[in-house]
């Protein structure tokens, strides 16, 4: 299975720069490519110029011209050189048919916006640099360019791609995923509520206890953040010793909370997906956008509000968790996905305040932050249970609405 993956890259001035120059070295091999087509095409003999001859002249093209084309990645060369095939077979093919193509025409310099590169660590490296929380992707001639990930990539990286929209670089990448054989049906379905105390509770009344190295991480990295914020803001290459150990050391443990976070999704979303045909869990953006800050009104002062130590901490505690329980939800869907389980996101809203038995909805079912005791019926149970329950249930009747 393929996948394909767009993310906004952010150069640097420079290699902006360098990528606009990569751009329009590709397009003028382009067009001197088409024009000794061309020309062949038109001469008496109406010889035509193969793919394979025009790549066997690219060697010569870049010793002739090292500070242009000889810069650039040979096989992205190769790519540009066979997309202008492409072009050629298409409209051999029209002609060939009967009908009156136009003959494939020269590309302006702004209308040629994509280099490929077919092959990952061919004259390009996804996720250059590993170890770092910033991801980056190396391509010859530009450097390490950094890219706004803004979701992981599952399976091996094959191709790669850097395309200009207006004044935007993005990088294209396409990725092979193995296509497990799908499980065997189980007749199962669980409810997901994802919690603070909990990691995870399921309806059938199991957790999965939040990991402890959330919390080490966040007051290491609260530390190592402190650290860092008491040097002054400069340039790269003003900073000190002391200094650059300093932003090394938060980029450092931020690349650790990374990998923790990922194998502990990878192994919590390993019995769910085991387990049952159909998983419902809580839509986390919803959530996030209907999570009210509580203020701490100032007693001495009708209208202020207290600085609050405490609070800038419980958001960085609050964050590590918040891209947890995300980073969780993707592998869970993507493994779900291979597996050919179903998963639905749910609104969360009263999910944990309905009661599973009667339908009562009031804050007061929830006494306290663990306990569900609803009072109309009497149902007691663990809240995040509960949660768990009316999240299934909200899937199912979700699920049915699709289908009747
Ligand atoms: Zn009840």
């Amino acid at each position: 299975m393929i996948r394909a993956y767009k993310f906004l890259m952010r150069p640097t001035v420079g290699q902006a720069q360098a990528l606009g120059e990569m751009l329009r070295d590709h397009c003028s091999l382009y067009n001197g490519a088409l024009q000794e087509r061309r020309d062949a095409y038109r001469h008496p003999s109406k010889t035509s110029v193969k793919y394979g001859m025009q790549s066997a002249q690219l060697k010569e093209i870049r010793a002739f011209d090292p500070v242009c084309q000889g810069r650039w990645s040979f096989s992205s060369q190769q790519a540009t050189l066979r997309r202008l095939d492409k072009a050629f077979q298409a409209f051999f093919r029209r002609v060939k048919a009967g009908g009156t193509p136009g003959y494939p025409r020269f590309r302006g310099v702004n209308r040629f916006d994509t280099v490929d590169f077919p092959r990952d660590g061919d004259g390009c490296r996804w996720d250059s640099t590993p170890y770092d929380p910033v991801t980056r992707v190396r391509l010859q001639g530009v450097g390490h360019v950094r890219v706004n990930q803004h979701r992981p990539v599952a399976g091996r990286v094959k191709t790669v791609g850097v395309k200009r929209e207006g004044r935007k670089w993005f990088v294209v990448l396409t990725a092979e995923q193995e296509r497990p054989e799908p499980l065997a049906p189980t007749g199962s379905a669980v409810g997901i509520d994802l919690g603070i105390a909990n990691f995870i509770a399921d309806s059938n009344g199991g957790f999965v206890p939040n990991p402890r190295h959330g919390r080490t991480a966040a007051a290491k990295l609260e530390a190592a953040q402190q650290a860092l914020s008491r040097f002054p803001r400069v340039r790269r290459d003003k900073r000190t010793g002391n200094h650059r150990r300093a932003v090394e050391k938060v980029a450092k443990l931020h690349g650790k909370v990374r990998r923790k976070r990922l194998d502990h999704a990878h192994k919590t979303a390993l019995s769910p997906v085991r387990e049952h045909d159909f998983i419902a869990h809580e839509n986390l953006r919803i959530r996030n956008m209907s999570r009210s800050v509580s203020p701490r009104p100032d007693p001495e002062q009708s209208g202020a509000f207290l600085p609050n130590g405490a609070a800038a901490k419980a958001g960085l505690n609050r964050s590590i968790m918040d891209a947890g329980w995300g980073v969780f939800l993707t592998i869970l869907t993507s493994k779900a996905e291979s597996a050919g389980r179903e998963v639905i996101a749910v609104d969360p809203r009263n999910t944990s305040r309905t009661c599973p038995e009667c339908g009562h909805v009031a804050k007061e079912n929830r006494p306290t932050r663990e306990k569900f005791h609803c009072v109309n019926c009497g149902h007691q149970d663990h809240a995040d249970t509960v949660g768990a329950t009316n999240v299934l249930r909200a899937g199912l009747a979700r699920r049915n609405a699709h289908q009747g």
